[in-house]
């Protein structure tokens, strides 16, 4: 497969999606797990240092109270004459009484009066004790004039602060009052805090902390001394299952104190598993949206494709059926050419054909035309031989009569011969007004000596005279000359001799009617009798030819040739005719 051909494969194409998609989310949900992880640790440190702030000034202001007790004390009256002459002076029992005194109005854990040297000493309670304060700075600050402070810790629960003052008089410090203040209060808000919180004092002592934190004390002091948690590190803490606190610390001068608050670093994990979380929810939709994409993508590039295929197939098609189209429109054009020729040569041949019928039939006229002149020539002869003889005789008006009678057998001979003359003329093509009953006499000239052979009658009935009618004179002759002669051998087959024309008209057509009575047609032939060749006659007798070649006259005129039984026996030819403009205009409606 080629480079191309990979990157177009759709499922190369969302795999390699996915993977890219994979890769991102993954980085995403790191620099988002880390983000959110160093956000936590900001806020956690933020709120560690605000609650380190608040509780050294909790501290403080608590120790506050208990700072001046011993000053105020030293400066009492009572106090400084009981003093007057010494510590050793006094009585044990009214410095009992005093220190109790003292420490009742104040709240303090304890209160004690001490010899300057810290050897001696009369407490309140008996917390306080030359050991205790022994390694404190208690004694000397109090013998320099200053304020003594010392965290003090008599067991392991028993923490206190103290201050101390010089009782003094004159230059003399005769006694020091100590007064311990508890840290119990300062421990109870802290109980609240879900977080260890513990101060160390600058011997590394426990001087102070919540219940978190106490059981503790040990482990926390090696780890944020000695241990990880010295550089801030997470450290690990017994009984608190897997989690782990970073320690933050706040040291407090004035007292030397360290103030820790150690916070379980889970926030922090839980925020990096939060933001993964979501990060990864969204990098899986977002992933999820992409695929979306790229199959809708992919989706729509493939329809596209495949309209494209479709179109082009599509215009395949039509350029394909265009061509066969045009093709067959060549070969059309070609067959129209093809049957214009025909047409042309048919109509020629018909042409020809109606010629040479008209010339057959005059073939066959010949012998009858021959008698037909024959018979006047020979009339003539004798009547111009009689005429001679009455000449001679001086019978002129015999002669005249003869020389009358010549003259109209020579018109007869000479009509005869102009009618046939143009019947064998070749027809003219186009269309004229024709006058109906001049062509039907024409007709009758050139069929008379058949008819009057076989002693036939015809009669002509027209309508009114005068009828004009479109057509071809020549070739409308024709066709009645056709119609007669063969009403003349219908007629003859069955010893009939009434031949009857008639014809009848309207503003439109004209109809010419040619009846016999001889043995009229069969119905099955009715249709077929206009068939060329079709004949029923003898070889020799019949072409077949007459009838198919007089329709189609009449169908050039526009009109229409029929043929049916007549009523009583024999046929009627019927040939419609347009009529003339020229007669619908001159006759009245
Ligand atoms: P042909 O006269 O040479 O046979 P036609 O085309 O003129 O050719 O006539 C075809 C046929 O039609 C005839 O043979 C005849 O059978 C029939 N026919 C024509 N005129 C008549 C008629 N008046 N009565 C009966 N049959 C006719």
């Amino acid at each position: 497969m080629s480079r191309n051909a990979t990157l177009r494969n759709p499922r190369l194409q969302v795999a390699a999606f996915l993977g890219l998609a994979v890769v991102l989310s993954f980085v995403t949900i790191v620099a988002a797990m880390r983000l959110a992880e160093r956000g936590a640790e900001a806020e956690l440190r933020r709120n560690a240092e605000f609650t380190l702030g608040l509780q050294v000034e909790t501290i403080l202001s608590h120790l506050d109270k208990y700072r001046h007790v011993p000053a105020l004390t030293a400066r009492r009256q009572d106090v400084l004459a009981m003093l007057a002459d010494g510590l050793s002076a006094v009585d044990a029992d009214e410095l009992h009484v005093i220190a109790s005194n003292v420490r009742t109005l104040s709240g303090a854990t304890d209160s004690a009066f001490a010899a300057p040297d810290g050897m001696s000493m009369t407490s309140a309670t008996g917390y306080l004790t030359p050991e205790l304060i022994a390694d404190t700075e208690l004694v000397r600050a109090a013998l320099q004039g200053r304020l003594g402070r010392a965290s003090l810790s008599a067991e392991a629960t028993q923490h206190t602060y103290a201050f101390s003052t010089g009782v003094r008089l004159g230059r003399d410090v005769r006694a020091i009052i100590i007064v311990a203040a508890p840290l119990d209060s300062i421990e109870q808000t802290w109980a609240l805090s879900p977080n260890p919180i513990i101060a160390f004092d600058g011997r590394g002592q426990l001087v102070a902390g919540n219940r978190m934190a106490r059981g503790r004390a040990t482990e926390i002091r090696e780890a944020v001394f000695a241990g990880a948690g010295a550089s801030g590190d997470p450290i690990a803490l017994p009984d608190t299952g897997n989690a782990r606190f970073i320690p933050f610390r706040r040291y407090i001068p004035l007292m030397d104190w360290t103030l820790f608050v150690l916070v379980s670093d889970r926030a922090i994990a839980d925020a990096g598993r939060y933001a993964a979380t979501v990060t990864g929810l969204g990098a899986a939709l977002a992933t999820l949206i992409g695929v979306i994409i790229v199959l809708s993508l992919q989706e729509s590039r493939r329809r596209h494709r495949l309209e494209r295929l479709t179109a082009l197939r599509l215009e395949r098609q039509v350029r394909q059926r265009t061509g066969e189209l045009s093709r067959s429109n060549a070969q059309l054009a070609v067959e129209v050419e093809e049957r214009k020729l025909t047409e042309t040569a048919l109509r020629k041949a018909q042409a020809e054909l109606v010629q040479s019928t008209k010339l057959a039939a005059i073939g066959q006229m010949s012998a009858a035309l021959a008698h037909e002149y024959n018979q006047p020539l020979a009339a003539i002869r004798s009547y111009a031989d009689n005429a001679q003889l009455f000449l001679e005789r001086e019978k002129t008006a015999q002669v005249s009569d003869n020389l009358s009678r010549i003259g109209a057998m020579v018109d007869r001979m000479a009509t005869l011969s102009k009618t046939l003359k143009s019947f064998a003329r070749k027809p003219r093509i186009d269309l004229a007004d024709v006058q109906l009953e001049q062509v039907l006499q024409d007709s009758l000239l050139l069929i008379e000596h058949k008819a009057r052979a076989a002693g036939m009658r015809i009669t002509c009935e027209p309508d009114r005279p005068g009828r004009l009618v479109r057509a071809g004179p020549v070739r409308l002759a024709q066709v009645f000359v056709n119609l007669i002669s063969n009403a003349i051998d219908s007629n003859t087959l069955t010893g009939a001799d009434e031949i009857v024309i008639a014809w009848q008209a309207d503003e439109v057509t004209t109809t010419i009617r040619v009846s016999d009575r001889g043995p009229g047609i069969h119905p099955d032939d009715v249709h077929s009798i206009f068939d060329p060749f079709f004949t029923t006659k003898e070889v020799g007798e019949g072409l077949g030819l007459g009838l198919s070649i007089a329709y189609n006259i009449v169908q050039d005129f526009g009109g229409k040739l029929s043929a049916r039984g007549r009523e009583g026996g024999g046929a009627t030819f019927t040939v419609v005719l347009k009529t003339a403009a020229e007669t619908r205009q001159v006759e009245p409606a």
